[in-house]
């Protein structure tokens, strides 16, 4: 999968600019405020039909202009595709893939897929549990459509049932429908549990060897899948699991009632980070705790890799500050096959660059400046 062209108007601070990439490695250099992370959210919008920084497309038309246009010209699957972005002020959005219009965004995450790491996922080794929860569900969305669906009917279901047992002081007779949100919140979890635990366990194996890479085999990277404590085997039947969740709920019944929260179920699940057998969350250095995020998203683009069959598009947002120089090298050059892109501020990092193309960014235009 190669993204070899970008044309951007009137989006964010570009006012009309076209780009041509190299099917390897591209780095966007330029000081702050230039319209670096603007071109990555570019590439973004291409790949699902919205931005990842914001939630009304508004925002992403340049000041004082009616609204923008964003197109690429996409090599995967053996073919080759435009698509195409349009997005005006009063005007309904307009997406087509060589032409044809398309309705759901997932038309376009079939042509291009992207996985984009910037400082914010840092959070993901920092944070509490949320962080990595969505982080799984968010690749699993992307990859398994019925993932997506259990998880859309299981967050249905988890709400309903926290406001029974918000309700059920002033009105117990609620409490007689919880069997029921009981046994469908088993079966569907059972469901997460069985597509989080797999991909937990192949993640392992990829950021793993993505991580002891970058850190010159210094450092071990170990994941674990943490999930309702009464299943024994999470990657083990379907039917089995449902019995183990449902014995769980009877065990916090009371518990759930009186503190009138849910309690029992996946949505506590949680990927422990380990580095060198040391909680990556209380332990890690920044450069560690940097080195662990991005390997884990290098971890996701192997997952890709082996579903789709092929390397999604990698944009990596201002990886490179925080990294000593052996680090760097890895991003720079040893990240292997497939498009990569990389924005940095300073220019002097990129001596050790081996391949592909350099651009400089300055006010929302860019230029080439050298390929290698
Ligand atoms: P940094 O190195 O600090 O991360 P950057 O090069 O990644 O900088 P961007 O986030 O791409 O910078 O933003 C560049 C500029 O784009 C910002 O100064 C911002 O004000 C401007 N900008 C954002 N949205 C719009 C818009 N809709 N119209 C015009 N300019 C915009
Ligand atoms: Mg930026």
């Amino acid at each position: 999968m190669r993204l070899d062209r970008v044309t951007l108007e009137n989006f964010r601070n570009y006012a009309a600019q076209e780009v041509l990439f190299d099917p390897t490695c591209n780095v966007i250099c330029g000081e702050n405020a230039q319209g670096k992370t603007n071109l990555l959210e570019a590439m973004v919008c291409l790949s699902t039909g919205k931005s990842n920084r914001t939630r009304t497309d508004r925002e992403l038309i340049r000041f004082e202009q009616e609204g923008f246009h964003l197109e690429g010209s996409i090599h995967s699957r053996d073919r080759d595709f435009v698509s195409r972005i349009d997005v005006g002020f009063g005007k309904k959005k307009r997406i087509t893939v060589n032409d044809v219009p398309v309705r759901a965004a997932s038309d376009l995450s079939a042509v291009l897929n992207t996985v984009f790491f910037c400082p914010e996922d840092l959070q993901l080794i920092k944070e509490g549990a949320a962080a990595r929860r969505r982080f799984m569900d968010a690749s699993l969305c992307q990859l398994r459509p019925r993932y997506a669906a259990a998880l859309a009917e299981y967050q249905r279901l988890h709400e309903h049932k926290t406001r029974i047992l918000r309700d059920c002081v002033d009105r117990p007779d609620l409490i007689a429908t919880l069997p029921d949100f009981n046994l469908r919140m088993a079966e569907t979890g059972a469901i997460l549990i069985h597509y989080r635990s797999r991909f937990v366990k192949m993640l392992s194996t990829c950021a793993a060897a993505a991580h002891s890479e970058c850190s010159g085999g210094r450092e071990t990277l170990t994941l674990q899948y943490k999930t309702v404590s009464t299943v024994t085997d999470p990657l083990g039947d379907h039917k089995l699991l449902v019995i183990q969740l449902l014995e769980h709920q009877r065990s916090h019944h009371y518990a759930e009632v009186s503190s009138r929260q849910c309690l029992s179920g996946p949505h506590k699940d949680d990927i422990e980070v380990l580095l060198d057998g040391l909680n990556a969350r209380s332990y890690a250095s920044q450069g560690q705790t940097r080195t662990a995020a991005l390997s884990l998203k290098l971890g996701v683009r192997e997952i890709h890799r082996e579903i789709v069959g092929e390397y999604p598009i990698l944009l990596l947002d201002d990886v490179l500050s925080e990294l000593d120089p052996k680090r760097q090298e890895y991003v720079l050059n040893r990240i292997g096959s497939g498009q990569v892109f990389i924005t940095c501020c300073e220019e002097d990092r990129l001596h050790s660059l081996l391949k592909g193309s350099i651009y400089h960014v300055r006010n929302g235009t860019i230029a080439q400046r050298s390929s290698l």
